[in-house]
């Protein structure tokens, strides 16, 4: 103990799995190295003192040993096991959605710390007694963003003129929102190489834009007090959910589960 070889670090856990008949591989997301994965030994042992600490949707303090391919976990401790996320199984789809975001979104090895505390935080909130899914929403907006896929809400991203307070289009590929008349353009050219199989962008409301950019620049306790309707959530929910699918190109599978769960909040 105490030489080079063993280090120390806080890391919220992302995904488990099997190795061999006792140990697990272990996928962490801690604020100075960013996304590490890590054997633990022996943590599925019935009276393993590591397992229990494992687990996803747990914050853990950490010893890991320097090892030749994977570092060793010799020691965990729970700085916060979220129970209130593993004890609702809408809250817990919720939160296996936020780990798997973190996860696909990164690479081992390069810390981000606001996303770290992004992610504590999000795990925090949705730990909350009066949470709805716009506080995934939320995390999605603030995760394009420490990820540097922030999107442009002011100005159009073809032309650059300041965007009007009417429908304008949401688009992926080109990071951010579209102009009507740009968006037309657009939609012409498409057609002309008959790129028809994906829309290259999306209707978005007034309403769903000035929720979108008050968020950007709000904390999570303002973004709280802002009351969304349920038909402007699923709005929020096709915009951020269809924007992420561009950035990943894949589908998520704690999505699909959410989506099966169907619930907009939890009663209190
Ligand atoms: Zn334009």
């Amino acid at each position: 103990m105490g030489t080079s070889r063993n280090y120390q670090t806080q890391g919220v856990i992302l995904k488990q799995a099997k190795l061999g008949e006792f140990d697990k591989i272990i996928t962490i997301y801690t604020p100075d190295f960013g996304k590490l994965r890590a054997v633990a030994k022996g943590a599925c042992r019935a009276k393993s003192k590591l397992g229990g600490n494992m687990e996803p949707l747990t914050h853990s303090l950490m010893l890991l040993a320097k090892g030749r391919n994977l570092d060793i976990v010799t020691q965990a401790q729970t700085i916060n096991s979220f129970l209130a996320l593993k004890n609702d199984l809408w809250r817990m789809a919720c939160g296996l959605y936020v780990l798997e975001l973190i996860d696909a979104f990164t690479i081992e090895s390069a810390e981000n710390h606001l996303l770290f505390e992004l992610l504590l935080d999000s795990l925090h909130q949705l730990s909350e007694p009066d949470i709805s899914e716009t506080a995934l929403r939320y995390f999605e907006l603030h995760l394009l963003h420490y990820l540097g896929y922030r999107p442009q809400l002011r100005r159009c991203v073809t032309c650059d003129s300041p965007l009007k307070p009417v429908v304008n289009f949401l688009s992926p590929s080109k990071g951010g929102l579209i102009c009507p008349a740009c968006n037309s353009e657009e939609n012409i050219r498409h057609e002309q190489i008959e790129v028809i199989a994906r829309k290259p962008s999306f209707p978005l409301s007034v309403e769903a834009l000035k929720v979108l950019r008050l968020w950007q620049s709000c904390d999570y306790a303002t973004s709280r007090r802002v009351k969304v309707k349920p038909g402007l959530s699923r709005e929020l929910e096709q915009a951020l959910c269809e924007y992420i699918r561009y950035i990943v190109q894949r589908e998520l599978k704690s999505l699909t589960w959410l989506k099966q769960l169907g619930k907009e909040t939890v009663s209190p």
